[in-house]
């Protein structure tokens, strides 16, 4: 079983979301956390981490003793990352989408492929919980490739959470495609029903059940419930505004270690996701 929580805008709760259904379950569970541009997980599953990895991407590199300037790369290249400029070829690493196309095509063999670094990705445990994410390198644009390389490191043998990243751009997307359920975090505001509503659009085109979870559920008003009813997305858990919740967060510990009454709470939240997906 492969769980997405996602929210359309940062700041909603995801995070802790995730990681208090990862610690209310316990072992047999990986959490992956796929905010790569910005990762928190790590702050409250506090992993003993085991593992580095440097991920690269492929990009051209020309060899010009070979190149006879035809443009075969540039005419290819639907990314303007490869141009004829006078007498050089001139690739743009930050713009490749490491494609292949300009390698395939060349005719005289000049174009080979070097590893650029996009990030690391790290792996470690803590209680059971297998944990990994990566780390997007600073300046990097393309997050999409470093995480697929974290969703690579899903086991099918276990539950596997994933802590997309906020919005509902391309990386959400990446993040969401390969989950059985996608469970929506927001807050009942005018902002979080925008953003809910841009990525209950997003999770519907990918046709995967979802629900939701109403973080601070006693603030705002009761438009985020109406909003639910009318577009039939079921709510699977209310999380009040709770001082005691706001001073865990801010020490990095769990909902469940300092309100144990939660725990069963995230696990009857995993109960009705079961039953949703079968
Ligand atoms: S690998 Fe693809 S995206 Fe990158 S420069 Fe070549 S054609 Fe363009
Ligand atoms: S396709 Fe090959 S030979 Fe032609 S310009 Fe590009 S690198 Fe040079």
């Amino acid at each position: 079983m492969i769980i997405s929580i996602a929210s359309g805008k940062g700041g909603t709760g995801k995070t802790t979301v995730a990681t208090n259904l990862a610690f209310a379950m316990g072992s047999g569970v990986q959490l992956l956390d796929c905010d790569v541009e910005e990762p928190n997980a790590h702050l409250f599953i506090r992993p003993v981490f085991e593992y580095t990895q440097t991920v690269t991407t492929p990009v051209p590199e020309i060899d010009m003793d070979k190149c006879t300037l035809c443009g075969k790369c540039g005419e290819i290249c639907q990314f303007k990352a490869i141009v004829v400029v006078g007498e050089t070829v001139l690739p743009f690493e930050e713009l490749c989408h490491s494609c292949g196309g300009c390698m395939a095509v060349c005719p005289e063999k000049a174009i080979t492929e070097k590893g650029r670094e996009m990030g690391i990705i790290q792996k470690g445990h803590r209680n059971g919980i297998e944990f990994v994410h990566g780390k997007l390198r600073v300046g990097e644009a393309m997050s999409p490739p470093l995480i697929k390389e974290v969703l690579a490191c899903a086991d099918a043998q276990q539950v596997t959470i994933i802590d997309a990243p906020p919005g509902t751009s391309c990386p959400v997307i990446e993040s969401m495609k390969p989950a059985d359920f996608v469970l929506l975090v927001t807050e009942p505001t005018p902002f979080g029903l925008h953003d809910l509503k841009l990525a209950v659009g997003a999770v519907r085109i990918l046709d995967i059940p979802c629900g939701l979870v109403i973080n601070r559920s006693d603030l705002g008003d009761g438009k985020v419930k109406d909003y639910a009813a009318e577009v039939n997305l079921p709510i699977l858990l209310e999380i009040p505004f709770d001082r005691k919740i706001a001073e865990a967060y801010a020490r990095g510990a769990s909902i469940v270690d300092v309100m144990p009454e939660w725990k069963a709470r995230f696990l009857k939240l995993y109960e009705k996701i079961e039953g949703l997906v079968n």
